[in-house]
């Protein structure tokens, strides 16, 4: 088995499993006063700490949430709301082009609903790139109070973000920034305090800890309201009793992704690119001229349909992801790639390899050879 597929989910880590073990025994709810309320407490606040270190924020500003997902709403959400509370209203969101769904989707149900707040879409360069000019323009034309949803690196491409620039933008405009980090923290380094954002997301399971938990930061002062009442926990930012056994696995696999070797990683990665070129001269590399993420690799083989890939690859044992989405049976570019002006024939060839901690050099000679395979019998037909 080669499983090359760390962007959609990490293979929990060693570390983080056992600190889930150990949580198993902590059955208080941390809420309660008494001993084992007591320690189910410790185990949240110290995975909390390690995950603020994590992103160099403050602890007190890390907000607990069922995923990146919810993270991603709560931000958006809680920024709009918590800004109508202070007075200054929202009155614009612009999301990049290559967002994940959940930040997308979050936005178009908030500009549908009749809430007089507009959004619009920030394009992206052929390589991937959040394009800045795009977004001085469309700040500097509007006027309006504007909030901003910008990812770190991208899940498919891995292509990294020119977040600095972006958030001298969105502060000089006097908008709010929301930082998807959910594919680039623990993966590359991530400094909270040094961005300059207002709101950052993360998710457990994309740096090998549990499914199921996440994080927001909110920036000490950013405006922020709940959108879950409740019990008050989570200082009355996101109510609900906290997932403890999956905090503290959250909080053991941030602490045990500083010491992945990223530069192992990216040998890797490279070993593939080069293994591809020398199998298939017209490989098509999406980002590879921008910044990216160690671990990822989207390409596509024209003529060799994702579809069939993944199939073939599967039944060699090798586990890659399409750049396609499949909903209701269909089966449709990737809209990141369509963002990146990439023709949707070439779209529907598009496959991920993503590595992680434990991807090894026989993974890649496995996803290699299984390629390699599939390229003749594919060439074969073609000849017969
Ligand atoms: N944001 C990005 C960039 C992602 O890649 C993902 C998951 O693939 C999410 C958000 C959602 O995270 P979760 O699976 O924890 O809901």
């Amino acid at each position: 088995m080669a499983y090359l597929d760390h962007n959609a989910t990490s293979p929990l880590r060693p570390e983080a499993r056992t600190a889930i073990e150990r949580a198993f025994a902590v059955q208080g709810n941390p809420s309660s006063v008494h001993a084992l309320g007591r320690a189910a407490r410790a185990l949240v606040e110290e995975a909390r700490e390690d995950i603020a270190r994590l992103a160099n924020a403050r602890a007190e500003d890390v907000v607990f949430t069922s995923c990146g997902t919810e993270a991603n709403a709560l931000g958006l959400r809680g920024a709009i709301q918590g800004a109508a509370d202070t007075g200054a209203p929202i009155e614009r969101v612009y999301a990049s082009a290559i967002e994940h769904d959940s930040i997308l989707g979050t936005v178009s149900a908030i500009a549908d609903r009749a809430t007089g707040i507009q959004a619009a879409i920030i394009p992206v360069t052929e390589g991937g790139v959040v394009d800045p000019d795009a977004l001085r323009e469309m700040l500097l034309g509007s006027g309006a109070r504007a909030l901003i949803a910008v990812m770190a690196a991208n899940n498919e491409t891995g292509v990294v973000q020119p977040l600095a620039d972006i958030s001298r933008l969105v502060r000089d405009a006097g908008g709010l920034l929301l930082v998807d980090a959910v594919q680039a923290c623990g993966r590359m380094a991530m400094d909270f305090s040094a961005l300059d954002a207002d709101y950052l997301t993360i998710s457990a399971h994309k740096l090998a800890g549990p499914q199921g938990v996440g994080a927001l930061i909110v920036k000490d002062g950013a405006p922020f309201a709940a959108q879950v009442h409740g019990g008050g926990q989570e200082k009355g930012r996101r109510a609900g009793t906290e997932n403890v056994i999956g905090i503290a696995g959250f909080g053991a696999a941030a602490r045990a992704c500083g010491n992945d070797n990223s530069t192992r990683i990216a040998g890797l990665r490279d070993r593939f690119e080069l293994g591809l070129r020398e199998r298939f001269p017209d490989v098509i590399v999406f980002g590879e001229n921008a910044p990216r993420l160690a671990n990822t690799s989207n390409f596509a083989l024209p003529g060799i349909a994702a579809e069939t890939a993944l199939i073939a690859l599967d039944l060699d044992g090798v586990m890659v992801s399409s750049g396609a989405a499949c909903s209701s049976g269909k089966v449709k570019p990737s809209h990141v790639l369509a963002a990146m002006s990439v023709p949707a024939s070439v779209a529907m060839c598009a496959l991920r390899v993503s590595l992680g901690w434990n991807s090894s050099e026989g993974d890649i000679e496995a996803a290699l050879l299984a390629l390699e395979k599939l390229g003749a019998r594919i060439a074969a037909r073609k000849a017969a």
